[in-house]
């Protein structure tokens, strides 16, 4: 059996992943194993926006891991603090809830948010409502899945977790009709990723943040795809000049080494836990921090977030300059760049496939979107290499 039949028979079919098996990465670049060289749109969802295998990342991860990884939160450890200073300090926000993945924060947020309205806004027992967003991407488990809107990621994994609401993304009188006095928190994605790069009307997060105030309701923000760097600010709620009361970031906070997440939030949000209210075993680990820590190092002193605006401003431009009836838009902030496609015309999976031949690595979102989403360490040449790919494709169907 080859690695893909292999693949195939032992594990499970949750992903259909485009067929090219990845052995080595180096900044931008991804190679297979036969040696071909790929120019990577994906950076794994975002999470590799330091580019693979990034030297001082290496460096950091294999010196930690020579002194101390796991001890659990029963124990204090000496990286711990240090990164969540940093983090805390450039994000604005001042204390953090470090976990793995970008649900497990997720998670956090929601027992934060149901514990702050029951302890702090006097929201009676179990009543509690959180608003979130048609079209959203928060992550897996079963009670983010019981507010998605996308059918498949519910379907017969009932029963779901009450105490969500919908509203239309993007449409501020949506969400001051749907706020209650059992409104705990918004919560929102100030750019939805997984939706295909959805960029909300101009001055959206603010107003919604000025009418959570106004009504006493966290405004809590999911930046664990759009966070970091992304869209050509350090959080994409800085486009809208918002300091959210409640923060989540995930992906490239692990520099594209580890899984690393948090959750962040205003003093008297994370002030609910209590010692035993919630944990995580590997959330924290000294690993993970030092790791994290050298990343968001990285991101400074390779200015990785003026980077992302000004190449990304860039490849929105060259992508928008191409000519063809396939192409319904291209969108995007910062390197965070969506290229709607004419269904009639054009399925992404195969414009996706068709770029992998030429050497370029992307995947479609929802069958029509193109996403070019490389890692912020991508240079213009190879941006000129991708655009000039992609408009080869395009003139081949
Ligand atoms: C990827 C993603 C998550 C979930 O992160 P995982 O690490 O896959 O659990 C949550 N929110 C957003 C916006 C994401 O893009």
């Amino acid at each position: 059996m080859d690695t893909l039949e292999q693949e195939a028979h032992y594990c499970a079919h949750n992903y259909h992943p485009l067929p090219v098996v990845l052995v080595k990465g180096e900044g931008p670049y991804v190679w297979d194993d036969n040696g071909k060289r790929y120019l990577d749109m994906m950076s794994a969802y975002s999470a590799v926006s330091h580019g693979h295998c990034h030297p001082r990342l290496v460096k950091a991860m294999a010196q930690q891991a020579q002194r101390l990884t796991i001890v659990s939160r029963a124990f204090h450890t000496d990286t711990l603090a240090p990164f969540l200073k940093m983090i805390c300090e450039m994000t604005g926000q001042p204390r953090a809830l470090p976990m793995n993945t970008g649900a497990e924060a997720v998670e956090t947020a929601l027992k934060a948010a149901r514990k702050w309205a029951y302890a702090e806004k006097g929201v009676a027992a179990d009543k509690a409502e959180i608003i979130v967003c048609d079209g959203n991407f928060h992550g897996r488990t079963i009670s983010i899945v019981s507010f998605s809107s996308e059918a498949q990621y519910k379907y017969q994994f009932g029963p779901l977790t009450p105490g969500f609401k919908n509203i239309a993304y993007g449409d501020v009188d949506a969400l001051e009709a749907a706020i209650t006095e059992n409104t705990a928190a918004f919560l929102v994605e100030p750019i939805q990723g997984e939706a295909g790069i959805v960029i909300p009307p101009t001055g959206y997060l603010a107003q919604c943040a000025e009418l959570c105030k106004r009504h006493n309701v966290l405004l809590i923000c999911d930046e664990v795809q759009s966070g970091l760097g992304r869209t050509g600010k350090l959080l994409a709620c800085q486009h809208d000049g918002v300091q959210p009361d409640g923060l989540i970031l995930g992906k490239a906070l692990g520099g594209g080494m580890l899984p690393v997440s948090l959750f962040l939030a205003r003093e008297d949000v994370m002030a609910v836990f209590d010692p035993g209210d919630h944990g995580s075993t590997f959330g924290g680990n000294p690993l993970a921090s030092a790791v994290a820590l050298e990343a968001m190092k990285v991101l400074q002193d390779e200015k990785l977030v003026e980077r992302s605006e000004r190449l990304g401003a860039y490849m929105l431009q060259c992508l928008q300059a191409i000519q063809s009836d396939a192409i319904i838009e291209v969108r995007g902030r910062g390197l965070f760049i969506g290229i709607e496609l004419d269904p009639q015309r054009a399925s992404a999976r195969d414009i996706c496939e068709r770029l992998m031949l030429k050497g370029v690595l992307s995947k479609e979102t929802h069958e029509t979107v193109v996403r070019m989403a490389p890692p912020l360490v991508i240079t213009e040449e190879q941006i000129d290499e991708t655009v000039a790919a992609f408009e080869q494709v395009l003139s081949a169907i």
